[in-house]
């Protein structure tokens, strides 16, 4: 890489381009680092219910504090951290903080939840379910103060196992969502088979329902489908009033979005829910 050959652009691609082959030791050892320095943190993106725009919780979205490169987002990273198998290890590490948050909110007197995102490689770690029960011990919160949200392509791999930890994870009182929802090659399949309280609808249906009739018919079936299965639907990625207004028309129940809000820090979260109390 040459300074003069385009600047940090040019650094940023060939440095992610490394990052997706997997061999930069650099980026194995800070990986590390980061773990044992507490690197990641959670920001919290409001998930709403759409007709009133009340939060009703937050999603977790992990962002790497570098010590020189910045904020990072997870696509400069998370692929490397599957690679390595320390997605056990970051779950841990947002998950402790989220618990945090959630004890300090119970305290100022606010119900919401916080969902954390999960890689179902997490769940086959021997520690994970002793870590998760004593998450809700250390910091007296309930169970279903946590959920818990899967993608389908995460599911796609996986083997048999997985619907028994799904089932386990219900077993201790955590709501699971299920994550990208369309996207994968399987997803009705999923849906009977796992035991998921939330289907998210993915961005790439909901940036195109305004005006897509097509678009808009899909959504509406799985609207109806979650009413058969009894489960609830949220939709992602709302950018614009007239998605939301469309989306709250054919009766979809929550949303998350830029148009409501950007993932944000844990205090800006608390102000905004104090600001919303009043
Ligand atoms: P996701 O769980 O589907 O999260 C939604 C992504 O869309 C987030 O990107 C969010 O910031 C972004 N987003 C939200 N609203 C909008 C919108 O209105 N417009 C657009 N264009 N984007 C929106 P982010 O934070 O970069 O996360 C990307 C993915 O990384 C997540 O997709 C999730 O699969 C994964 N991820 C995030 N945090 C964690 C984590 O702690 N652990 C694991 N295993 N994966 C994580
Ligand atoms: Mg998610
Ligand atoms: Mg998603
Ligand atoms: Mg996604």
């Amino acid at each position: 890489y040459v300074k003069q050959h385009g600047g940090d652009d040019v650094c940023w691609y060939h440095k992610r381009l490394k990052d997706v082959n997997g061999d930069s030791l650099q980026l194995e050892s800070e990986i590390r680092t980061a773990i044992n320095e507490c690197q990641f943190i959670p920001y919290y993106q409001p998930k709403v219910v759409l007709a009133t725009g009340e939060t009703t919780g937050f999603e977790a979205l992990v962002r790497w504090q570098h010590p020189t490169r910045g904020l990072l987002k997870p696509i400069d990273f998370i692929d490397a951290i599957i690679k390595l198998k320390l997605t056990f290890e970051l779950f841990c590490q947002m998950s402790m903080q989220i618990a945090k948050q959630l004890s300090i909110w119970q305290a100022m007197g606010f119900t919401q939840h916080i969902c954390i995102n999960a890689d179902a490689t997490e769940f086959s770690h021997p520690e994970f379910f002793d870590f998760v029960s004593s998450l809700f011990t250390q910091h007296f919160i309930h169970p279903h103060q946590l959920h818990i949200e899967v993608t389908e392509s995460s599911l796609m791999l996986r083997h048999a196992s997985v619907k028994q930890q799904l089932n386990a994870i219900k077993a201790l009182g955590i709501c699971l969502a299920l994550d990208d929802f369309g996207t994968g090659y399987a997803s009705l399949s999923y849906l009977q088979e796992y035991p998921f309280d939330f289907i998210k609808i993915d961005q790439s249906f909901i940036s195109k329902i305004v005006g897509d009739r097509i678009q808009l018919a899909i959504v509406k079936a799985i609207l109806d489908l979650a009413i058969a299965l009894d489960m609830k639907v949220i939709a992602e990625g709302i950018e614009t009033e007239a998605q939301r207004n469309l989306l709250v028309e054919i009766d979809c129940t929550y949303g998350q979005g830029y148009w409501f809000s950007r993932p944000i820090t844990a205090d800006a979260a608390t102000e905004m829910l104090s600001k919303e109390r009043k």
